[in-house]
């Protein structure tokens, strides 16, 4: 855990050593430990300094997210916070220099460690990152960071670094201040040992600078013009960005405004208190439930199946080079791999090209890839119009017009051509894969994977499995979908799959809100505040409203009698078909888009669709009964997925929302948000939802079950 050595000037060396890991990580045994052998340096007349060092490529990694993911009593949170504070001030005021030697990566708590040592040194590693990601899992440094930040290097400079947890380099640390000094890789350990020495020959009692008599914030306090004008800006904008839904840099703003203006210890309270907020709060365990272990898992692709070899790519094949196939080509050949880039006429593959350069282009403009680096991707997509060409492709990815028909046919023309052992793969938005894989001669080869658009930037990759997909296929395809750098989601075949089912829903209820007569400035801004990136009408207009037509007007072909029409069949019926506008790619939606570029709600909307009118003037429903709608229609939808096992696990909801969609994180996911609401509560909900507007909001048998029964979906 801890290696302790004292040397011949009375230099104790604490290194760093987590067992079995490949970090160093903060819990309650290696606090204690490392707490203990300072304690022991301390009180040992014979050594004269502290050198903390880490064994380890990095330094600290952070707090260990399971043991706080588990915290459940705030009052034994507040007291070990307190003590691991009380700590911190002994080893800061406890008259014998403090160093670090940071060798590597520095994030969260091992940060706040090295703030609390007298000197920090850092090795000049390229890879290694300074910083606070706590605030992205909805956490605050709570081991004094939001206290010594600030006044070592200003508030300032230090709200954005707590408040968004961007990573630093050493160069950037050292040119804030965050950091003494930045070496040579391997001289850290000598820099810091050499700073002690000095120290102790000084004759001086090291104090840190807000110790020392007559301190000033740098920069100003909270309560000078500078700092109120600067705080009340960064809640402004904060609010702007958030609309409070999360606490997390809310609460790191307070401990900065709150701390700062009085003195350092009752400012470590302050803190105290924010943090065990935080740490208890159903937020942050939605946070570090899906964003760091469903993430993690998803990654280690921890649902592949077992007993199969792992699938390396050298060669891929993509058929179309549209809008999507060109950008998944850009991520393929960004992994390494050849991709034969294959449409109708070889000009329209060299177009699929032509856009990669473009957009890579615009890296090498931004000085964030080399020209060199940006030809040999390129040289890694061979545009052509020959299916011969595929010869020898491990896999091939098919995105050409959604149509049955001719996908059906590239995928006969590939298979004819691509080893018996390859995968065939559809980008298909809408098709089920089951029905597309009637047109192959080895459907157990047969897989969909769903990207989202861009392409070669969004991470998500939704894994269909057809009724005769294989195992084995299903876990190479997760091999692709990891060597390209995407993160899974398996879902079974089903009309829309999970994404465009669930996402769906939250296009239809706005649309349904405006069909009642709820002013759409209301709808959109609504969904805003829920947390969504973008409102419901707006998103109708970028996806288009035409698609949501055909999508309506395709699964009413298909269902026939079963079809129940739905307002949003209506509304996009009436936008298309009468008025003549199909979206944003028209210039006309439920938006207008003016030429200067300031799209503004279309004012004809009030004529088409009558708004109502409350009380005294006001919207005819609250801004909250429009969030619990827009929010719970994609709950209940993907309750539904689970009931008839499209989805797989509930955490793949969750994932694949906040990846696909946007779905806002602080809700955990679809699943995650009725895991806060907890399930008979969310039933409740949901029958008066569908006592109000209908079977859409009916709440599914396995919830009702999962609610009777006392269960669950996560811990
Ligand atoms: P697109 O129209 O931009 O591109 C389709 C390309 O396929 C065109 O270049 C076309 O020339 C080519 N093509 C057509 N017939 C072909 C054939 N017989 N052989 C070879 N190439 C042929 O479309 P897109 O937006 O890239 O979508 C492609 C597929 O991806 C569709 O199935 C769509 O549903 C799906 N998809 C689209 C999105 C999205 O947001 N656009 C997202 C996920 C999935």
């Amino acid at each position: 855990m801890l290696n302790y050595t004292v040397d011949a000037d009375g230099i104790a060396t604490l290194e760093w050593d987590y067992p079995g890991k490949s970090q160093n990580i903060l819990n309650e045994a290696s606090l204690t430990t490392f707490v203990e052998a300072c304690r022991m340096a301390l009180a040992d007349s014979s050594v004269r300094g502290l050198l903390v060092c880490s064994a380890k490529k990095d330094f600290i990694a952070g707090g260990d997210l399971a043991e706080l993911a588990g915290v459940s009593d705030a009052a034994a949170f507040h007291a070990a916070i307190g003590d691991w504070h009380k700590f911190l001030r002994s080893l800061e005021l406890g008259g014998k220099p403090v160093a670090a030697a940071l060798n590597g990566s520095t994030l969260g708590g091992g940060m706040e460690l090295a703030l609390a040592f007298h000197y920090r040194v850092a090795a000049d590693n390229p890879k290694a990152r300074f910083g606070f990601p706590e605030v992205t899992l909805g956490l605050l440094p709570g081991a004094g960071g939001t206290q010594r930040l600030p006044r070592l290097i200003g508030m300032q400079a230090a709200a954005p670094l707590l408040m968004e947890g961007r990573r630093i380099t050493a160069a950037e640390a050292l040119t804030i201040g965050m950091i003494h000094a930045v070496v040579k890789v391997g001289d850290e350990r000598t820099a810091a040992h050499t700073w002690l020495l000095a120290a102790i020959a000084s004759g001086e009692k090291p104090l840190q600078p807000w110790d020392r008599k007559g301190f000033r914030i740098p920069g100003g306090g909270p309560n000078t013009p500078h700092g109120m004008q600067m705080l009340m800006a960064a809640n402004a904008m904060l609010r702007e960005k958030t609309f409070d839904n999360y606490p997390a840099p809310k609460h790191i703003l307070s401990c900065i405004y709150e701390g700062l203006a009085t003195d350092f210890d009752t400012g470590m309270a302050i803190e105290a208190r924010y943090f065990t907020n935080l740490a208890v709060s159903p937020v942050t365990k939605n946070m570090i439930r899906s964003l760091f272990f469903g993430m993690q898992d998803a990654n280690k692709l921890a649902s592949r199946p077992t007993g199969v070899a792992t699938q390396k790519y050298a060669k891929v094949g993509m058929l179309g080079a549209g809008m999507m196939g060109a950008g998944i080509a850009m991520s393929t050949a960004a992994a390494g791999m050849d991709v034969v880039l294959l449409d109708t006429t070889r000009e329209a593959a060299e177009k699929g090209k032509a856009y990669a350069a473009k957009q890579w282009g615009k890296q090498v403009a931004k000085g964030r890839l080399t020209q060199e680096a940006m030809d040999a991707l390129l040289a890694r997509i061979h545009p052509t119009a020959d299916y011969a060409d595929l010869k020898g492709c491990e896999l091939v990815i098919e995105a050409v017009f959604e149509q049955r028909e001719i996908k059906a046919a590239v995928t006969q023309q590939a298979e004819a051509v691509i080893a018996a052992d390859a995968i065939f793969a559809s980008n298909t938005s809408t098709l089920p894969i089951t029905g597309l894989a009637a047109a192959s001669a080895r459907p157990a080869n047969f897989i969909g994977l769903h990207f989202f658009s861009p392409a070669e930037k969004m991470p998500l990759v939704e894994i269909i499995v057809g009724k005769a997909t294989s195992d084995a296929t299903l876990a190479r395809a997760m091999d692709f979908v990891r060597a390209i750098g995407k993160t899974p989601i398996v879902v079974n075949d089903s009309r829309g799959f999970y994404t465009s089912r669930v996402f769906g829903t939250y296009v239809s209820e706005g649309m349904a809100l405006l069909e009642e007569g709820v002013p759409p400035a209301l709808i959109d801004k609504a969904g805003l505040v829920a947390g969504m990136p973008v409102g419901p009408l707006a998103l109708a207009d970028e996806i288009s409203i035409e698609l949501v037509h055909k999508i309506g007007q395709q699964t009413r072909a298909d269902l026939g009698g079963a079809y129940v029409e739905r307002a949003a069949d209506r509304v996009a019926a009436k936008m298309v078909v009468e008025l003549g506008r199909l979206g944003r790619k028209s210039g006309a939606g439920f938006y207008d888009y003016p030429a200067d570029g300031t799209k503004h709600l279309w004012p004809g909307l009030a004529r088409h669709f009558v708004q109502k009118v409350g009380a005294g003037g006001t919207a005819p429903i609250s801004l909250e009964a429009i969030i619990e709608r827009l929010i719970l229609v994609q709950s209940v939808e993907t309750a539904r997925c689970l009931e008839e096992k499209v989805l797989r696990a509930a955490i793949d909801a969750d994932v694949g929302a906040i990846l696909g969609w946007g779905y806002p994180a602080f809700r955990g996911g679809p699943v995650g948000w009725l895991h806060t609401l907890g399930l008979p509560a969310a039933v409740a909900a949901l029958d008066r939802l569908a006592g109000q507007h209908g079977p859409r909001f009916a709440a599914p048998q396995l919830l009702r079950d999962m609610a009777a029964r006392g269960e669950r979906f996560y811990p």
